[in-house]
């Protein structure tokens, strides 16, 4: 990564600002003044700014509270990202673990931890994932216990999953796979539409109620501890 942008990253100004304090010799790169602002810096090396280390963060956990209308996605474009609603010098290392759809709302971790997220997503590790569902038609025992025991979709047979009617036509429903769109998919196998979904819990995480949509806040170290 160029210099620059290392400080930029780092949170020590625009790339404006950077450029001006390395072109001043107030930055150094392993005790030496480097003034090329292109100079490429690889993270190993001691960097400081006006006699002061700059350390760029690792492993940054974050919870989000998903609104509808964004995208789980890194790719800048017209539609807002969900990593666009993070305020962090850093926020281009970060990416969702797993997608929500679109007009999904809730629990969306997000990180810049590759290791974890690869684990996370590997289907052996069959993460629990939960959501709350809320249904077009009422919902009937039989419903539940086909959730229960398996939906044959298109593509797969979705596994074991765990159902719990919480009004009429809402269901709490806990999966253990990531199939695209599934939940929709599978209530639509049972002739009913899922017209509002939030995904309040994702591994050991729970959505903290105390966030609202769009919000984040970092994980405590119990919870990253919990998700490792
Ligand atoms: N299942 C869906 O259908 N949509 C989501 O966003 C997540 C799970």
């Amino acid at each position: 990564m160029r210099l620059d942008k290392y400080l930029s990253n780092a949170g020590k100004g625009s790339r404006k600002d950077v450029k001006t304090n390395i072109r001043k010799g107030r930055v150094t790169v392993d005790r030496e003044v480097v003034k090329d602002p292109k100079r490429e810096v690889e993270g190993g090396e001691a960097i400081t700014l006006n006699g002061l280390p700059v350390i760029l963060e690792q492993d940054i956990y974050i919870m989000l509270n998903k609104p509808r209308g964004v995208i789980s996605s890194t790719e800048t474009g017209p539609t807002p990202t969900v990593i666009d609603l993070i305020d962090h010098p850093q926020s281009g290392d970060l990416f969702p673990v797993g997608r929500l759809d679109k007009d999904t709302t809730g629990l969306l971790f997000v990180t810049d931890d590759g290791q974890l997220a690869h684990e996370l997503l590997s289907p052996r590790k069959k993460i629990a994932k939960t959501y709350i569902a809320d249904l077009k038609k009422d919902v009937s025992e039989l419903d539940l216990q086909k959730l229960e025991e398996g939906i044959p979709l298109k593509d797969f047979t979705t596994a074991p999953a765990e159902a719990l009617k919480v009004a009429e036509r809402k269901v709490k429903l806990t999966i253990t796979e990531g199939k695209f769109h599934q939940v929709k998919r599978m209530f639509g196998y049972l002739d009913n539409e899922v017209i509002g979904l939030e995904r309040i819990g994702f591994a050991s995480l729970k959505l903290d109620d105390t966030l609202q949509r769009g919000e984040y806040r970092r994980l405590s170290a119990e919870e990253i501890d919990n998700l490792k």
